[in-house]
């Protein structure tokens, strides 16, 4: 299967700032990818244009599945089967944790009962580490920066994509948490999801075998290759790739 295509990418702002300049990626299901360079390469931005944001614009060829999905909004991308688990997860006040994940429940994956749902999101919130006690709560609302990645996470899991694109979910996450949170990317994985691991640190990358790893500098990919170009990170930085 050959599920997201990115096919020589150009994204730039809508006033015309280029930020990121022919990006060729795979993202295959059930395989893990991992995109990794240092702050303001672009990973978050071609995120965003990938997801169909409307702050960028987006040239050159975007394939779901074999068909050219350029032209959808962003709701019909997901409606496909792609999401992104966003860098920084936005508040929603008055709106309960329980309300937003029982819908996410109920619209992906067909829950009909309270019951039904309530044991979807309590395997979600076990898998990354979070507690019951966060369901009251509202949502992303005065949570740490370690909530609000495993939360979103969870929100992912629930949502089982055929692909998922996942911006630094290792960011503000504790030490502690970053086993749960590699286990968890590899179980989706696993269920048959298709993963973009975004990131610019190895640390997830101990446990976290991926299938394909990018690297990018200054909005194009400099090298890919498999487990060794992380390791390679973890020694010297990204200071070799910027000669190459
Ligand atoms: P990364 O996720 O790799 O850290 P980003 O995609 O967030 O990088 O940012 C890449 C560069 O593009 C940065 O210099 C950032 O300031 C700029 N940028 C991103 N989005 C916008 C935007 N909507 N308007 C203006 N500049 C932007
Ligand atoms: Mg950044
Ligand atoms: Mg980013």
């Amino acid at each position: 299967a050959l599920p997201l295509n990115v096919v020589d990418a150009y994204v730039s702002t809508r006033d015309g700032r280029e930020i990121v300049r022919g990006v060729s990626l795979e993202i295959r299901e059930g395989r893990i990818h991992v995109l990794m360079g240092p702050n303001g390469a672009g990973k978050s931005s071609l995120a965003q244009a990938v997801m169909g944001h409307r702050n960028y614009v987006y040239k050159g060829k975007l394939l779901f599945d074999g068909e050219d999905i350029t032209g959808l909004s962003t709701a019909e991308r997901v409606k496909r089967g792609l999401t992104l688990a966003v860098q920084i997860p936005v508040e929603v006040e008055g709106v309960r944790v329980s309300e937003i994940l029982v819908r996410v429940a109920q619209k992906f994956r067909g829950t009909k009962t309270m019951k039904e749902a309530m044991q979807v999101i309590r395997e979600a919130l076990e898998a990354v580490g979070l507690s019951e006690s966060l369901l009251a709560r509202e949502y992303m609302v005065g949570m740490s920066g370690g909530e609000r990645k495993r939360l979103e996470l969870a929100r992912i899991i629930i949502q089982k994509p055929k692909i998922a694109i996942l911006d630094e979910p290792d960011s503000g996450v504790d030490v502690e948490s970053i086993p749960k949170i590699a286990a968890a990317i590899e179980k989706l994985a696993e269920s048959g999801t298709g993963i973009l691991l975004i990131t610019h640190q190895p640390r997830l990358l101990t446990r976290l075998i991926p299938d394909k790893v990018y690297v990018m500098l200054s909005g194009r990919i400099v090298a890919e290759g498999g487990i060794e170009l992380v390791r390679r990170i973890e020694e010297k930085g990204y200071t070799p790739f910027r000669g190459e």
